[in-house]
């Protein structure tokens, strides 16, 4: 925890009064959004759980952007999940992903919402990517196929901002953050990303007192982690970038509408599984199961474009996971939940 973000609210920002849409609001991502957006005093939001407005239904939609006007979209609605959920259910991954983004996308569009951020990840990009990961790298190689069905949805999102950029004059960006982490992640051990498993693994060997925890393949490849907090702060000050910056950012020949954000902190998953035994202060072993895949060897993103923008990630790992499986520790009961955050 270190910097200052450089950027200053400037008149381009969106006012405490604007009605914002945050689209997926109970996931993490979403409910970090919120909680940001709150504490900065915007009052005006507007939220609704999926019982309320199935955002894949596209009349539901129309009607919701016709009566509430949201001037403002974050869009972290999202069917989301683990290596496994992703290889396995792809047809939900990309159908609920495909009828989000369009019916959000689009009706922003016809509504004349004035700005709208993407959400997505880093696994859009080609499997062996050079690393650090540009955002020009998009659709250069074949997508990691553990994961390729939720990356083409998110990529169509990225294709609709821009299309809909060039053809109505929209000012839609996408970002894509890596690996986050932190409060209503998602801890069902079938859907799950490694870190919330991992935390809820070791917390529950300790408790059993059992002799080993299980992590799945070799542990040796690397991914690159970050607070959800941190790309909360992210999302709000992409949102209320200066005109000019933004204009930039939307019209930047290499990669249009897209940046990552990310946090440069990457480890492996033997190391990260190491971190976290250490913080649940489990004594057991580790055992690797070799039969379950390791998806990407690596996936580091080059956040270089949102460092000259001014903005850094706060969060280190080890800070970071100790205050995620604090907060699984205090919320255990109640956190086993579908992987989604419709
Ligand atoms: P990915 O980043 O899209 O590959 O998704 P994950 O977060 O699910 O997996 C990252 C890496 O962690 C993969 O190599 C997994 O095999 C590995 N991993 C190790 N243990 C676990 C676990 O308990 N759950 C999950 N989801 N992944 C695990």
């Amino acid at each position: 925890m270190s910097h200052t973000n450089t950027m200053t609210l400037t008149s381009h920002a969106m006012p405490r009064d604007a009605r914002i849409f945050v689209a997926g609001h109970r996931g993490m991502v979403g409910s970090a959004i919120v909680r940001k957006l709150a504490s900065e005093g915007y009052a005006n939001l507007l939220l609704r759980n999926s019982a309320k407005l199935d955002l894949r239904n596209q009349s539901n939609v129309e009607s919701f952007f016709a009566e509430e006007k949201p001037e403002y979209v974050f869009l972290a609605a999202a069917r989301v999940g683990g290596i496994i959920a992703n290889s396995t259910r792809k047809g939900e991954f990309l159908y609920d992903n495909l009828m989000i983004q369009t019916n959000v996308i689009h009706n922003a569009y016809t509504c004349g919402v004035k700005r709208l951020l993407f959400l997505g990840s880093t696994c859009i990009y080609p499997k062996l990517s050079p690393q650090p990961i540009k955002e020009e790298y998009l659709l250069t190689g074949t997508l990691e196929p553990t994961n390729d069905a939720y990356a083409i949805a998110k990529i169509a999102g990225i294709a609709q901002c821009r299309s809909y950029n060039d053809q109505y004059g929209t000012r839609f960006l996408s970002a894509m953050p890596n690996n986050l982490y932190g409060p209503n992640d998602n801890f069902d051990l079938t859907s799950s990303h490694v870190l919330p498993a991992l935390i809820r693994k070791f917390h529950e060997a300790k408790v059993a007192g059992a002799a080993t925890v299980t992590v799945w393949g070799t542990g040796s490849p690397l991914r690159e982690f970050m607070h959800v907090d941190d790309l909360a702060e992210a999302s709000l000050f992409l949102m209320n970038l200066p005109e000019d910056s933004y204009t930039a950012l939307l019209a930047c020949q290499a990669a249009p509408a897209l940046i990552n954000v990310g946090s440069g902190e990457e480890i492996s998953i033997a190391d990260l599984a190491r971190t976290i035994k250490d913080i649940a202060d489990f004594s057991g072993e580790l055992v690797f199961d070799t039969s379950k895949p390791d998806g990407t060897p690596r996936k580091l993103a080059d956040s270089s474009r949102m460092r000259e923008l001014g903005w850094r990630h706060r969060t280190d790992l080890r800070d970071g996971l100790r205050d995620a499986y604090r907060w699984y520790v205090e919320n255990s009961c109640n956190q086993i939940k579908l992987g989604n955050n419709l």
